[in-house]
């Protein structure tokens, strides 16, 4: 199925399914640097704190609204090659350091764009390649050079970069808040490394969220919370000091995989057949009694009658919980996920100082507070609608990948395109260290970072023109950290706005847009493979 898009210029591009035309050449190379472009145009109006955002509406007509780069490009749908790699830059560096998706691609748009004004000038490609690393190599070695050490001690700092994240989302009304809790919780997971840095796994903090309150309402829960409610009335909804046993298999009678028949000819026999599942039952719950637990977490089902004896033996049971969920729980508490209820010992058990069943909106959920491993904590997202606490989930997806760029790299560098700015200003003269037409490709590469102050200064309605030229003057007086302010609409030093990034960050937005321009331009036939890899 192909479809028919437009530039912003009004260029109508054919998208075509993957491998339905055959292009060779210069023919090969315009339309994959098109079709590229396209994407970066898609997302180039959702940069920074003032950027559009896009409402996305898929087959069966759900409704998502983000200004996320990443969530923006993983939802459309996208069919041509050179494209689908443009995509996967996204995937690529949100995979890698979670923030700077958007940054990406239309810098990797902004590179093609210069690329094919050198090949309209009969530059080999192979020359643009060449020229674009070596000036991503000296882009990197210049941002290194620019980059503020970060005592990661100074919580003030920790939460200045976690707001400068959230700033371009939804939720930077509300960031104070949830920046807060974004530090609190990456802190407390932190682990010391051999060589004296830090480690953050953000698989120990479990992030859940429930429509309802207002986003101020979010809280940072020192232990793990369940989206599943206490399976009996008859339980207690509150137990201290727990002895937590988790179980993936069910407390059920396992039903044959054949149909079966039995004949019973006397009520006495149909008596006997349920009293000994009630037998096998109780017999179950008395293992996990006998083990000491007063928590029972199960993966899978607990039958009726189990769940009465349970209750009866003042066990707290939840079921149906997800084997993510066990896994970190087995984290958090350090009891061992048991398969045979044969085997399940007191030491199999883990500890927690609290489990208790609360009301959150209409649902009751379960909170392990006090777990025996501290370093497991929840964030539990409140907010006006399931779209805003799905939006802020995704921004403190972004936030918590950015503490953990600073706390196990810990340099900054000022945001607003100041660094952009400063770089393409060096590139510049460097450039004719440079020789034969290489010097023309870094030209182009410094001209390509300005797209991001300048697609920042555009988003906040300031002009393009004005704002650029004030800009490169005071970069060229060796103002370094001068960048775009959005929000105040003027030229500023970023630095002391409070604007920061982490420096992996910018590391990574440029070693992956030049990573995927070089290959988009190093190809120079599109072939039909005729057979699918699936
Ligand atoms: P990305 O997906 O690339 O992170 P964003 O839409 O989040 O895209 O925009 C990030 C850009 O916005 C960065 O260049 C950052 O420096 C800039 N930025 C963030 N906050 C501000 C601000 N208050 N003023 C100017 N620029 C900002």
């Amino acid at each position: 199925m192909a479809s028919i898009q437009t530039t912003a210029g009004g260029m109508p591009v054919l998208i075509l399914k993957e491998g339905t035309k055959e292009t060779k050449g210069k023919e090969a190379q315009k339309n994959n640097i098109t079709a590229a472009k396209l994407i970066a145009e898609i997302v180039k109006t959702s940069l920074g704190p003032r950027g559009m955002d896009k409402m996305l509406v898929d087959s069966l007509g759900d409704v998502t609204i983000t200004n996320d780069g990443a969530t923006i490009l993983k939802e459309i749908d996208v069919q041509h090659p050179a494209a689908k790699m443009m995509v996967e830059v996204a995937k690529s560096v949100d995979n890698e350091v979670g923030d700077g998706t958007t940054s990406s691609v239309v810098f990797a748009g902004a590179l093609l764009e210069r690329a094919e004004e050198l090949i309209n000038k009969d530059v080999h490609p192979s020359v643009i390649v060449d020229g674009y690393n070596a000036a991503a190599d000296q882009a990197l070695k210049l941002l290194e050079k620019i980059a503020v050490k970060v005592d990661i001690a100074d919580k003030d700092m920790l939460l200045k970069i976690t707001r400068t994240s959230m700033d371009s989302k939804l939720v930077s009304d509300d960031s104070p808040v949830l920046a807060q809790i974004v530090v609190e919780a990456t802190k407390q997971v932190a682990e010391k490394t051999e060589s004296g840095g830090l480690k953050v796994d953000l698989d120990d903090i479990k992030v859940e969220k429930k429509a309802g309150g207002s986003m101020r309402d979010t809280k940072l829960i020192k232990g793990i919370v369940l989206d599943k409610e206490v399976v009996h009335a008859g339980m207690p909804k509150k137990v201290e000091n727990a002895k937590i046993a988790l179980i993936n298999s069910a407390l059920e009678i396992e039903k044959t995989e054949m149909s079966a028949e039995i004949r019973i000819s006397d009520p006495h026999q149909m008596q006997m057949f349920l009293e000994e599942e009630n037998r096998m039952l109780k017999s179950m719950v008395d293992k996990i009694k006998s083990s000491g637990a007063n928590v029972l977490l199960c993966q899978k089902g607990i039958d009726d009658i189990a769940q009465h004896y349970l209750a009866k033996a003042g066990i707290l049971a939840v079921r149906r919980v997800k084997e993510s969920d066990m896994t970190k729980m087995s984290r958090a508490t350090g009891a061992r996920i048991v398969n045979n209820l044969d085997d399940l010992t007191a030491k199999d058990l883990g500890s927690a100082n609290l489990v208790e069943e609360r009301k959150v909106e209409t649902d009751k959920w379960v909170f392990i507070e006090g777990c025996k491993n501290p370093k497991s904590v929840s964030i539990l997202i409140r907010g006006g609608s399931q779209r805003v606490v799905d939006e802020a989930d995704r921004s403190i997806h972004d936030a918590l990948m950015v503490m953990k760029d600073v706390l196990e790299h810990p340099a900054i560098v000022a945001g607003g395109g100041a660094p952009e700015a400063y770089i393409a200003n060096e590139l510049r003269q460097w450039a004719s260290s440079q020789e034969g037409r290489a010097q023309l490709a870094v030209q182009k590469f410094a001209d390509a970072l300005d797209a991001i102050p300048l697609n920042l200064a555009e988003n906040a309605g300031m002009d393009p023109i004005d704002t650029m030229t004030e800009l490169r003057a005071s970069q060229s007086k060796g103002a370094k950290w001068t960048g775009i302010d959005c929000r105040n609409t003027k030229v500023t030093d970023m630095y002391k706005q409070n604007v920061l990034e982490p420096l992996v960050i910018k590391q990574q937005i440029i070693k992956s847009a030049t990573e995927v321009v070089s290959m988009i331009l190093r190809i120079d036939d599109v072939i039909a493979s005729g057979k699918s890899k699936m």
